[in-house]
């Protein structure tokens, strides 16, 4: 099975993946552009059991998405990178954001959501499937 290996900023929290992920797609919510930083994220959908962290510390925050679910994000306690997220609205599944894999290259993303949130500067791409909010 392929596997895939991912850290944080610092190097002491790492993890490795096994596998494809369910899902993987494009987010231009705000809680995604205040999580990392940028002007939308990539996000991979893993089964919990996909997902093995190797090392280091993580602190985790919670807080309430736009859909009401609760979201848990896992960050480095060292250097606050966000390595690992959960979601009360999908049971067993653990998020990554594609910027913490090492080697990102396999990534292709099959969807956008909150494209009505797009940045002007950020180019949509048509041939995806895409939503304006969340999906569902
Ligand atoms: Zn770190
Ligand atoms: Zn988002």
């Amino acid at each position: 099975m392929e596997k895939h290996t991912g850290k944080c900023l610092c190097g002491e929290v790492t993890y490795e993946v096994s596998g494809e992920p369910v899902s993987q797609g494009n987010c231009h919510c705000i809680d995604c552009r205040k999580n990392t930083g940028a002007g939308f994220a990539t996000i991979l959908f893993f089964k919990e059991e996909q997902v093995v962290q190797l090392s280091g510390e993580t602190s985790s925050f919670q807080y309430k998405a736009d859909s009401g679910n609760s979201k848990i994000k896992l960050f480095c306690q060292r250097c606050g990178s966000f390595v690992f997220g959960t979601n009360s609205g999908r049971e067993g599944i653990t998020t990554l954001y594609v910027g913490t894999l090492d080697d990102a290259s396999f990534v292709k993303p099959q969807f956008n959501v909150y494209t009505s949130r797009a940045l002007p500067y950020v180019k949509i791409d048509e041939s995806l499937n895409n939503f304006e909010e969340g999906r569902q």
